[in-house]
């Protein structure tokens, strides 16, 4: 048996808190972040531009804040600015450059389809040796009844007369027989219900037959 000691050793002192005078104060806490906020237009600095009063607010920051003025209408902060803006301005400008193209292309499309509805083809179709059609397209665009008209040429020429639609799907009218120059004087004359129409929109075509296919 281990003799015991009789003296109790006294318990340990509590440690007390080391007291470091090099030590850091302990922090505080930290502050809650101030937003500035402009007097002027009551938003934050960097939206002052979005308000009503830029100048004013400019002003008022140069005054109390001109770091923040610094920051945001500096020569530097501007150049980056405006870079971005001429950036902007150039997407937009292309975009209306894009625009304005479709929309020349398109007029320059209508007016074709114009001149080319206003204009009065009389076609000169050889069938075979001895046999012509004559198509003449064009005529309603002057108002004219193609109905009548062809109704007109049938008893002129004394031959057949139809008002067919042509492969494009536009109507026009077909006479059997050569007699294209026939209808063109007719126009030039305005013989019966062929009225109004300038000698300049018509235009006299042959259409030879295609070689092999008889
Ligand atoms: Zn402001």
């Amino acid at each position: 048996m281990a003799p015991k000691k009789g003296k109790a050793s006294p318990p340990a002192p509590a440690p007390e808190p080391a007291v470091d005078p090099d030590a850091p104060p302990p922090p505080e806490p930290v502050p809650p972040v101030t937003v500035i906020y402009c007097e002027v237009c009551t938003y934050p600095p960097e939206y002052c531009e979005f308000g009503a009063s830029l100048t004013k607010c400019k002003d008022w920051l140069k005054e109390e804040h001109s770091d923040l003025f610094d920051k945001y209408y500096s020569d530097e902060a501007l150049q980056t600015k405006v870079g971005t803006l001429s950036l902007e301005a150039q997407a937009k400008l292309e975009k209306d450059m894009a625009k304005k193209e479709v929309k020349a292309e398109a007029k320059a499309d209508a007016a074709l389809k114009k001149k080319m509805a206003s204009q009065i083809i009389i076609k000169r179709i050889e069938r075979n040796k001895r046999k012509h059609i004559t198509s003449v397209f064009g005529l309603e665009a002057f108002g004219i009844d193609l109905k009548k008209a062809s109704k007109q040429f049938s008893s002129k020429f004394a031959t057949g007369s139809s008002v067919t639609k042509n492969p494009q799907g536009l109507e026009e009218i077909v006479v059997s027989g050569d007699v294209s120059d026939e209808i063109l004087e007719m126009i030039e004359n305005e013989v019966g219900v062929l009225k109004g129409i300038p000698a300049d929109n018509v235009e006299l075509v042959e259409e030879k037959k295609k070689k092999g296919g008889d």
